[in-house]
């Protein structure tokens, strides 16, 4: 399967440092907020990710860091007089609820910053020994003109950094021509959560994190990294700097990055004001299936508009998927095999596994399952399927599944199930099977179902 290095700006080929073992560190959520979708479509790309490599065989180890200490939580909790630990618990379970809300499969573990805040120093001491960190006033920094590789995954050249002079920063997150010296570890300020160091009490950066959390749990060298665009520069040109200075070895063999969710053409992000949390598109009553199916309408590389109209588009795909596999279930198969839904089928399991293995193309492994549809639809609605074909459908659908997620469903809702009862009394009383028909009716009374005969038909009500 081939992957497209954000390094080395190629397609490549991907196999895991040890056979059958993938390695994959995917940077998360900082614990301030509820994520908005713009973060849950980033979120997901790492989910589709996971899901077809467990799909070609591998075993997948993805750690997700949960940033519980920075800027933004520490100002949020001290705002509503609350331990930070106490804020940022709150938004870590809301983040869980709604990756399981997204059917985003867990990762294998979600290291918090705070609980390892000793594999960090750890991490910043070996720099220290090792020429690559100073420390000034109870901070300590990375000297990034002891790391010439530094620039190589971000393009920034060596004369662009010349150019921005020299200095230090202590913001985590700064523009292209900033960089400069960053913070590894921040001394303390007043009223503000601290940890001791051998440079005195204080907190770490942002970045030394990752470095300090996929070290500990998944060694110096890993198989994959993952994150937004928006992280290429500075955090992850920033990772490979502390890492591979620290162990001289290669960080991260392959880096993937995600591109953003728009809105208008602007990114989709807290600081604009023009995103929607997952809880407010659900209160405003969309489906989280069609979220999910709306947010892999694009290739993970490339930028998605973001609107309600995609969305509504989407819950009617996802309704017509839902339909065709339910009527699937329902079919009396027929005695004649189908070879032309056969033949379809199999074509698309080949287009489905040739799109996985071309970069992940999601779009493409939805369009294979939407072939089947249109080419078994026909043939469904004749009855002309037989039990060959409908186990076929049922197992390309259920593989296609197992990457896409939203076709699995509750059963159609009770209401198809009533109106098929229904129907099925009427045939009954015109045949004048009236033992059936009072059965139906009796049946359906148990579940407080209540049935009014007249003129214009039959109709039914919930008894109340
Ligand atoms: P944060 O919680 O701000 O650290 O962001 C979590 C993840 O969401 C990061 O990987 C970001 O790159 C990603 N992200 C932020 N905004 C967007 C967006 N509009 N579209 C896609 N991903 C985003
Ligand atoms: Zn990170």
């Amino acid at each position: 399967m081939k992957l497209f290095n954000s390094l080395t700006q190629h397609k490549e080929e991907f196999q895991p440092l040890e056979p059958g073992v993938v390695r994959l560190y995917s940077c998360g959520p900082t614990v301030y907020d509820f994520p908005h979708i713009g973060n849950l479509r980033t979120f997901l790309f790492g989910d589709v990710l996971c899901r077809t490599l467990r799909h070609k065989g591998f075993e997948v180890r993805q750690v997700m860091n949960l940033t519980d200490v920075d800027d933004k939580t520490i100002a949020r909790s001290i705002r509503e007089g609350v331990t930070l630990q106490e804020y940022t618990e709150r938004y870590t379970q809301y983040f869980f609820e709604d990756l399981n809300t997204m059917r985003i499969e867990p990762a294998w573990q979600y290291p918090k910053a705070t609980e390892h805040i000793p594999q960090m120093l750890e991490l910043i001491k070996m720099l220290e020994d090792k020429g690559h960190a100073y420390e000034r006033e109870g901070s300590v920094y990375f000297d990034i003109s002891s790391f010439p590789k530094y620039g190589r995954l971000s393009g920034v050249s060596a004369e662009e950094r010349a150019d921005s002079g020299f200095g230090r920063l202590d913001s985590d997150e700064y523009e292209r021509d900033a960089a400069q010296d960053f913070v590894l570890w921040k001394a303390a300020k007043e009223g503000e959560p601290s940890w001791d160091s051998p440079w005195g009490p204080g907190r770490p950066g942002w970045h030394i994190e990752c470095s300090a959390m996929s070290r500990e749990l998944l060694g110096d060298t890993l198989d994959i990294h993952t994150g937004g665009v928006d992280l290429l520069f500075p955090h992850h040109e920033n990772e490979i700097a502390q890492s591979e200075a620290a162990t001289g070895k290669p960080f991260v063999r392959l880096w993937l990055h995600g591109e953003h969710l728009l809105v208008d053409g602007m990114k989709m992000s807290k600081s604009l004001g023009n995103f929607h949390t997952l809880r407010d598109l659900l209160d405003k009553g969309y489906d989280a299936m069609a979220i999910r199916h709306q947010l892999l309408t694009a290739h993970y590389r490339h930028q998605l508009n973001f609107t309600l109209e995609g969305v509504d588009q989407s819950a009617q795909a996802i309704a017509r998927l839902w339909d065709f596999a339910d009527r699937l279930d329902e079919l009396q198969p027929s005695e004649t095999h189908n070879d032309e839904v056969s033949q379809a089928v199999a074509k698309a399991r080949e287009d489905f596994e040739a799109a996985l293995d071309d970069d992940l193309n999601i779009p493409g492994v939805t369009g294979t399952v939407f072939e089947v549809m249109k080419v078994a639809n026909p043939a469904l609605v004749e009855g002309a399927l037989d039990q060959q074909n409908v186990d076929e459908i049922k197992a390309f659908l259920q593989v296609a599944d197992s990457i896409l997620g939203f076709i699995a469903h509750e059963k159609q809702s009770l209401d198809t199930e009533i109106e098929g009862l229904i129907e099925e009394r009427n045939q009954a009383r015109k045949d004048r099977n009236f033992a059936r028909a009072d059965e139906i009716r009796d049946q359906l009374l148990a579940q407080g179902i209540v049935l009014e005969d007249s003129a214009q038909g039959t109709r039914w009500r919930r008894e109340v």
